[in-house]
């Protein structure tokens, strides 16, 4: 066994799922991968639950076990109260590992492991936006079989810049722009070291409208948001919000900077991890600012809404990818800011 160092986030082990007094749901519009593990436990349950088991437990085209979904895109097993019949019946240990985590995630990086709790629930939203304690991480040892190589020099690296980009989203005397400004800065620095000469950002004049296009051709969980995006054309909305939630958008910035900056470790593109935060920073704002000084209620389902249909979309998540790297320069997002 290889003993690994688990890294939290102090507010983590604050979360509790509200469970029946949650607005939404953690499944809905989800076809759930039901781990192997899982699927085998609940070809020994009986009765009544373990027929509608065997009844909805299908293997995609992917090879993957799922539950096939009813009307409304819901789980089978969620029943009417949004609570689950398979954890009220059998227990907690009867979840599949997906429904276990879920809103935390983690990350692998050689003997480093990281679980944070991601923006798609609206409970992790709340307690990520009403945490005003500076971002620090606690760690635990853990052991495991067996860990994936990785250049450990430069993950060290990574860890290095995120936070340096940390201490300037907690700087004071500086205004969101300004910190934008900054964290592009030392970010462009370590990407050029990276490419040499293949280096590229410049600007390409994209406009909000743009950023708007992307969006729209994303895969939707409730087409009413994307309706709900398509409104936004047009709109004149301004700026004035990143400023004036400031702390909402520091803390998006640094939930986006904790989840993905460490995976360029796998793909060296750092500056493209740096414009997801930057860009769903923009975005939200502007809805923010639709809407009209949102109270905290709805920054929570804006933030949530947003981060389940992009972040928890592997399509939408290689769409951004793509788009945030070839047609989004960093002068582009700041013009925008
Ligand atoms: S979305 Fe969050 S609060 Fe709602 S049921 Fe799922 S884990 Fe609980």
């Amino acid at each position: 066994m290889i003993t690994i160092k688990v890294f939290v986030p102090t507010y983590f082990d604050k979360f509790k799922c509200i469970a029946d007094k949650c607005p939404d749901t953690c499944c809905i519009g989800w076809e759930v991968d039901i781990d192997p593990e899982t699927a085998q436990k609940y070809t020994a349950i009986d009765g009544k639950l373990g027929d509608k088991i065997k009844k909805h437990l299908v293997r995609d085209e992917t090879g993957c076990d799922i539950f096939t979904l009813c009307a409304g895109d819901r789980c089978p097993f969620l029943n009417e109260c949004n609570l689950c019949e398979i954890q009220l019946n059998s227990g907690e240990e009867y979840l599949s590992k997906t429904c276990t985590l879920f809103p935390r995630f983690y990350d692998d990086f050689g003997k480093i492991r990281e679980m944070g709790l991601g923006f798609g629930c609206p409970e992790a939203a709340r307690l990520l936006l009403e945490d005003n304690e500076p971002f620090s991480l606690e760690f635990y040892d853990e052991c495991v079989a067996e860990v994936e190589d990785i250049d450990e020099d430069f993950l060290g690296e990574l860890i290095a810049l995120r936070a340096e980009i940390f201490t300037i989203l907690e700087e004071d005397n500086l205004n969101f722009k300004k910190k934008i400004e900054k964290i592009f800065d030392i970010s462009i620095d370590f990407q050029k070291r990276l490419d040499g000469k293949q280096f590229i950002d410049k600007t390409q004049h994209r406009s909000f409208d743009t950023c708007l296009t992307i969006l729209e051709n994303m895969e939707y969980i409730k087409e009413e948001r994307k309706e709900f995006v398509k409104n936004l054309h047009s709109k004149k909305l301004s700026k004035n919000t990143l400023n004036l939630y400031r702390s909402d958008f520091e803390k998006l910035m640094k939930y986006y900077i904790f989840r993905y900056l460490l995976k360029a470790c796998y793909d060296y593109d750092v500056l493209t991890k740096v414009k997801y935060g930057v860009f769903a920073c923009i975005v939200i704002s502007r809805i923010y600012d639709f809407v009209g000084f949102p109270d905290l209620e709805t920054r929570v389902k804006i933030m949530y809404s947003y981060s389940k249909e992009v972040e928890y979309s592997d399509i939408n998540m290689d769409l951004l990818d793509e788009m945030l790297y070839n047609d989004f320069d960093t002068e582009d997002l700041i013009g925008l800011l």
